[in-house]
This record gives structure tokens, C-alpha cells and sequence, in this order.
């Protein structure tokens, strides 16, 4: 029994009027992910 390891792809980008940028991703497999950045903190991570 294999571990599947999730694979992150971008599945678009969204910035709300309250100033978050909201990035979805999304795996083969049919899981998703929502992350949420403030872009007032100017901070993106590299
Ligand atoms: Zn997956």
C-alpha cells in the first residue's frame, strides 16, 4: 500500500475586497486547498 503524496497545482487566483489574495490549488486525486494572503503584509513566501 502506496502513500499518495498530494501534488499542489495552482488552480487560480482571487484577491477579495477585503484585500486577501486567495489562491486555490487542486491534486489529481480530486482534493483541493484554499490558501489565504494578506497582501497588506507585503510578505510572500519564496
Ligand atoms: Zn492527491
Amino acid at each position: 500500500m502506496s502513500i499518495h503524496v498530494h501534488v499542489r497545482v495552482s488552480g487560480g487566483l482571487a484577491v477579495t475586497e477585503s484585500g486577501e489574495l486567495v489562491e486555490d490549488y487542486r491534486c489529481g486525486c480530486g482534493a483541493t486547498w484554499t490558501d489565504v494572503h494578506r497582501v497588506d503584509e507585503g510578505q510572500p513566501e519564496i
